[in-house]
């Protein structure tokens, strides 16, 4: 019988205790400060700034937002984003991707000092996780972390997949299981044989956006599914990168899409700009 990994109730769960450290924090030294950052219009970039400045004010995080035009000159945000690396009241920093064409990100995101990275996208921050050091680490993995801590899920010695080799997806879960014991494949679209590799994995990450790829005869009995993907179906419905009605009945654990890894993402950001908080007064 498979149990499913409620990340909705773990992300309401885990708001709820930050939002009381949070006021405990800005009581003995001041606001938690989150600078979020949107450049031009972006329909799905909004609705991500919506729901990460909504998670601020449930949290007593005071969000900073910057609204520029889709205009916006390399010098402008540049300017504003280095202004916010030098500005105290701000702890983290996060600009929303994609930015308008033609501005160069890299060179933008480059501007956040790695303290103040709440994305963990950074190398120095990627570079610390890899060594296993004191870092900020990137919202998705972390939050899958946090789900198979929740549930007590061993991972030392385990064979554990992870599908899908992103810089901030793929490659920062494939650092965390290591870090945390388990022996780690990180596969990708050039993996040969897929299929099988994945049926040994005691703990099996998805992370490709390929709408139901993983299905029952690529899962061990008594797996752990995790399932990052966001995609839509042939019906156009949100699901995710496994085929969760097959893939459950072979499962221990398994996560929905939507209301599993999704909502954990945010309150991972949230988790991050505290924590870069806390280590600005240490
Ligand atoms: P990405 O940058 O597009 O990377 C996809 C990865 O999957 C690449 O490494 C690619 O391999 C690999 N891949 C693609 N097709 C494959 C196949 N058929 N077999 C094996 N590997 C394959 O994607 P991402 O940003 O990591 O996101 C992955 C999924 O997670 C998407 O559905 C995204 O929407 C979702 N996501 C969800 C959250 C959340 O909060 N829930 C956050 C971030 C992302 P190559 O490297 O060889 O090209």
């Amino acid at each position: 019988m498979y149990k499913i990994i409620d990340g909705k109730a773990l992300a309401a769960k885990m708001r709820a205790a930050l939002k009381e450290e949070v006021q405990a924090f800005t009581a003995a030294h001041g606001e938690v400060g989150l600078a979020v950052v949107l450049a031009g219009n972006d329909p799905a970039s909004q609705v991500y700034v919506r729901n990460k400045i909504k998670a601020c004010g449930e949290t007593g995080i005071r969000s900073h937002a910057f609204y520029l035009p889709a205009d916006v000159t390399q010098a402008q945000i540049e300017e504003l984003v280095s202004s916010l690396a030098e500005n105290k009241d701000i702890h983290g920093i996060l600009v929303q991707l994609p930015l308008p064409a033609g501005l160069n990100a890299e060179r933008v995101l480059g501007l956040i000092p790695y303290e103040k990275d709440v994305d963990g996208f950074s190398a120095e921050n990627i570079g610390n996780l890899a060594m296993n050091r004191r870092t900020l680490v990137a919202c998705t993995p972390f939050g899958v972390m946090k789900m198979l801590e929740s549930e007590n899920i061993p991972l030392r010695g385990k064979n554990a997949v992870v599908l899908g080799r992103s810089n901030i997806v793929g490659k920062p879960m494939a650092m965390l299981l290591t870090n945390a014991d388990a022996t780690v494949t990180l596969c990708h679209s050039k993996t040969e044989n897929l299929r099988e590799i994945c049926a040994r994995a005691d703990i099996l990450v998805a992370a490709i956006g390929r709408a139901k790829f993983v299905t029952a005869d690529m899962v061990k009995e008594g797996a752990v599914v995790i399932d990052v993907g966001m995609n839509r179906d042939e019906n156009g419905k949100l699901c995710g990168d496994v085929d969760f009605e097959s893939v459950k009945e072979k499962a221990a654990y398994i996560t929905p899409v939507p209301g599993g890894v999704g909502p954990m993402t945010i309150t991972m950001l949230m988790h991050n700009a505290f924590i870069a908080a806390k280590r600005s007064v240490e």
